[in-house]
């Protein structure tokens, strides 16, 4: 990206040896010091090229190319974010010439022989687009980067890191409708910390937020596909959204998840003496009258049995069944 305090770049393609000189000491008796030259199209193309210059100074009729065309290669060359002010240098009087150098992509002209004063206040007014024109891409790039990170934070769960409750109601929906199209199972894991409410008055609140993103990152370790999902449901309650899954690959993936939170031997004052996990699983096919929502009740049954038979623990639930 070219910076407001870069110098301006200046391009003066003129095959009158004379007359480039001429240009030449005009633009530095304005400040632009050491111009770009070039005396051919070929030249002008490949400085362009190398040097992407702020403005070009053209002249219309070259020995090889002709000015007009050399401006429809630039235009057609230029990249997002990049911008040359093209002034043609031009003897034609006539207003056709005129106009075809602006249509093909020119932005002014300049009669020759050119007038110091008016090179100079034509320059200027190329400089004020110019700075405008990187105040723009400035803008435009400060406004991307605002709204990544407003996409980021709309979607992300502030303590722990992994997807929210918002992704999860998005992207189940989504995962759901997929995999019916696939004729594929879809399963929902829901993940719960065991006497959580005990361990908060036991070493305090910030022990407990540590423990939720020391879970946070077991949980979101279970869900490595592309198209897995692992997401904070509230509280201390997490959900695993895994498509082309059957209960026995959810059994298998929730299995890891208790395991590996367990593994982080969190000291906690419960019989299993560490932070645990209970964990209730369902998983269907998606068909036409069925529902979402009653796969998550299921889960949600699953889970509650869990905790019911004595927490860390997984439970199989039945969609349907509840
Ligand atoms: P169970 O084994 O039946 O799940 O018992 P529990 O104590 O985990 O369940 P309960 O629903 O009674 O308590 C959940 C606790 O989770 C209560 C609340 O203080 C705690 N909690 C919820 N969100 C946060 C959080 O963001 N940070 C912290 N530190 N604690 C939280
Ligand atoms: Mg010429
Ligand atoms: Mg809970
Ligand atoms: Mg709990």
């Amino acid at each position: 990206m070219k910076k407001r305090t870069e110098a301006l770049k200046v391009l003066v393609v003129e095959d009158s040896k004379v007359t480039l000189k001429v240009l030449c000491n005009f633009l530095e008796r304005m400040g632009i010091p050491a111009p770009l030259k070039a005396e051919t199209g070929q030249d002008a193309i490949a400085i362009y090229r190398k040097e992407r210059p702020d403005i070009i100074l053209l002249d219309a009729q070259l020995p090889d190319i002709d000015g007009f065309d050399i401006a429809r290669q630039i235009r057609a060359s230029e990249q997002k974010d990049d911008w040359t002010a093209i002034l043609f240098l031009t003897s034609m009087t006539k207003d056709a010439d005129l106009a075809r150098g602006i249509e093909v992509g020119g932005d002014d002209y300049l009669m020759k022989p050119v007038s110091e004063v008016v090179l100079h206040a034509k320059v200027r007014a190329m400089r004020r687009l110019v700075e405008m024109q990187r105040d723009l891409v400035d803008v435009t790039h400060q406004l991307n980067a605002a709204n990544k990170e407003l996409q980021r934070l709309s979607t992300t769960d502030g303590l722990t890191g992994i997807s929210n409750r918002r992704m999860f109601d998005e992207l189940s929906v989504r995962e759901w409708r997929r995999c019916e199209r696939m004729k594929k199972p879809v399963a929902l894991v829901m993940i719960d910390i065991d006497n959580f409410k005990l361990f908060n008055d036991q070493y305090g609140h910030q022990a407990g937020d540590d423990c939720l993103r020391a879970v946070a990152g077991q949980v979101a370790r279970a869900a490595p596909r592309a198209t897995d999902l692992a997401a904070r449901y509230g509280g201390e309650e997490f959900v695993l959204v895994l498509g082309e899954t059957d209960a026995d690959g959810a059994r298998w993936v929730a299995e890891n998840v208790r395991q590996h939170v367990a593994d982080l031997g969190i000291p906690h004052g419960t019989p299993q003496r560490r932070v645990t996990v209970s964990c209730g699983i369902a998983s269907v096919m998606p068909e036409k009258g069925l529902a979402l929502d009653a796969l998550l009740r299921a889960a949600d049954q699953a889970l509650y049995r869990a905790k019911e038979s004595g927490r860390d623990r997984v439970v199989v639930g039945a969609y349907g069944k509840l």
